[in-house]
């Protein structure tokens, strides 16, 4: 019999929720990380001043309260997230700033001659957002099992991915509004990829809102360890993986990986054929970070905006897709887009009373390592000024320490994969079950794998669900529940 039931290298959201899963089945399960402290892009330190408590990857979490799998696990019962009114804020040049309220309503009223165009966009997706949050969590060759989600989404994102994508608007700000969420893809602006990952994000906005965790990212790891420890898995950290036979023995390995790493780590084990699929496995342009103390709220122009727990600077709909094809072209954009949140607005804990922090992100060509922080002071400065006045200290990482962070994101790809709508539908590879490899027993549990991105551990919960049935006859996944019964156990 094996010492280990299954490994699991990486404690990133998805590795956790693999292990969380393995657990409640009842195997035994051990996770390697690299870093000396878990929980991958979903970490929270002192970055730049004592007292002052940064996210340094993930901030802001749609997915924790829309995501299938922390439904399952019900993290909203388990640590407290506290929701902005305004979901996300568009600074615009002149003066008054396009707001995405969680009240469609509201946001309808706000947008003037484009509210209805809006209301048409969204409000049938957020009536399905149940059927759009499963659509959005799994492989899409498997969207046909939410056939009406999958055509509302996808007639919109045709239009929005397209030529079409300023037929329906009049006026600047709602656009604008749209293409800040549409950025987060890092792809070219009109494409698919782009549209179809800023309509089900922004659906988000005005369903669920756009939660932050109280105390920061690391919250939402903190539950999942607690869940695994508590069902007797273990956590090893700074160990990086290098090969898979310098693992314990176990039935099973889950990869929170890249897909290259992965690839690489296993080595024989891999068939020739499904190393030369993931071969072609590209990643994506690059971000750098930027963390602002400050001695103060940001000095909006706006000062709605200060209602906004995420904000995307960069000016109107052309400016930030001409900014997003520089970079696609390999150029670092003049006037850059910034993705940013003001988590102390709403979470006071995490900063010296009265005092703040701002985390922002800028894209850059892969593996740039220019340091942008004049150019994001500059461009926050343009809708703020006096922002700079407000810094107490401030630090940054380029794609390349990015890298050296956090293995998973290659030339800063933060998406540890390019947001290609080929590469969201064959992520990594074409398949109803793209978590299962050409291994027997090696399965890809990161957002290498689809769905893609962002924290919701729904890559790690697949990759379990389908190690579990091929590997261990479970059938019926575990329930998540925090004190619900186990409704598996461990087959054979
Ligand atoms: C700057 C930035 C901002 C982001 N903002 C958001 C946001 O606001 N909201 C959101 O939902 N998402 C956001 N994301 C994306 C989100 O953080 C990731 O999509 C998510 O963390 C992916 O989870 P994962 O478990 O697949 O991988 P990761 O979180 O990357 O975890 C992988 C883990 O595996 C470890 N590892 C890798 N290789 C090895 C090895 N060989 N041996 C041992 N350990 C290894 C790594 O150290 C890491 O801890 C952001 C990401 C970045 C970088």
């Amino acid at each position: 019999m094996s010492a280990l039931d299954a490994v699991v290298i990486g404690s990133g959201p998805n590795g956790l929720a693999a292990a969380v899963t393995l657990a409640r089945a009842g195997l035994s399960v051990e996770v390697f990380e690299q870093a000396d402290t878990p929980g991958g892009g979903a970490r929270t330190g002192e970055l730049t001043e004592p007292g002052f408590l940064h996210d340094l990857c993930s901030a802001v979490h749609p997915m924790a309260v829309a995501s299938p799998f922390f439904r399952e696990f019900r993290l909203a019962d388990r640590i407290d997230l506290v929701t902005p009114p305004i979901s996300y804020g568009h600074p615009l040049d002149r003066g008054a700033a396009a707001l995405a309220y969680r009240d469609i309503e509201r946001t309808v009223d706000d947008l003037g001659a484009d509210g209805s165009a809006w209301r048409s966009l969204f409000a049938p997706l957020v009536r399905d957002r149940d059927a759009v949050a499963e659509l959005s969590g799994t492989a899409l060759p498997r969207g046909v099992q939410h056939p009406i989600a999958l055509m509302r989404l996808g007639f919109r994102a045709l239009e929005q991915g397209s030529v079409l994508w300023n037929a329906r608007w009049r006026e600047d700000a709602a656009p604008a509004l749209l293409s800040g969420v549409m950025a987060h893809a890092v792809q070219p602006m009109p494409t698919l990829g782009s549209a179809a990952a800023g309509l089900a994000l922004a659906m988000h906005g005005h369903a669920a809102g756009w939660p932050i965790p109280i105390g920061g990212s690391r919250s939402i790891i903190g539950a999942l360890i607690d869940d695994l420890e508590a069902h007797g898995g273990r956590i090893r950290t700074g160990v990086t993986v290098a090969d898979i036979r310098d693992l314990p023995a176990s039935r099973v390995v889950l990869f929170d990986t890249n897909a290259r790493d992965m690839v690489r780590i296993a080595g024989e084990r891999m068939p020739d054929s499904y190393a030369a699929k993931i071969d072609r496995f590209r990643f994506g342009n690059g971000a750098s970070t930027h963390h602002f103390a400050l001695s103060e709220p940001v000095p909006w122009t706006d000062s709605r905006l200060l209602e906004a727990g995420t904000l995307h600077i960069g000016g109107s709909r052309g400016e930030v897709a001409y900014g997003e094809r520089e970079v696609a072209a390999g150029r670092l954009p003049r006037s850059p887009y910034v993705l940013a949140a003001q988590p102390t607005l709403f979470d006071p804990s995490r900063a010296p009373r009265g005092k703040h922090v701002l985390w922002t992100y800028t894209h850059v060509p892969a593996g740039s390592t220019v340091d942008r922080t004049e150019d994001v002071i500059r461009q926050i400065e343009r809708f703020a000024p006096g922002f700079r006045d407000t810094i107490v200290a401030s630090t940054s990482r380029t794609t390349r320490q990015l890298e050296a962070y956090n293995p998973n994101y290659v030339g800063g790809d933060i998406a540890a994969g390019e947001g290609s709508f080929t590469r969201l539908v064959a992520r990594p590879t074409l398949s109803v079950t793209p978590w299962r490899t050409a291994a027997k027993g090696v399965y890809l549990a990161s957002s290498s794998a689809a769905p893609g991105p962002g924290v919701h551990g729904m890559a790690g919960w697949n990759a379990a669900v389908t190690a579990l049935r091929d590997e261990f006859g479970v059938r019926t996944p575990p329930s998540l529940a925090p004190s619900g019964p186990r409704t598996a156990t461990k087959g054979m």
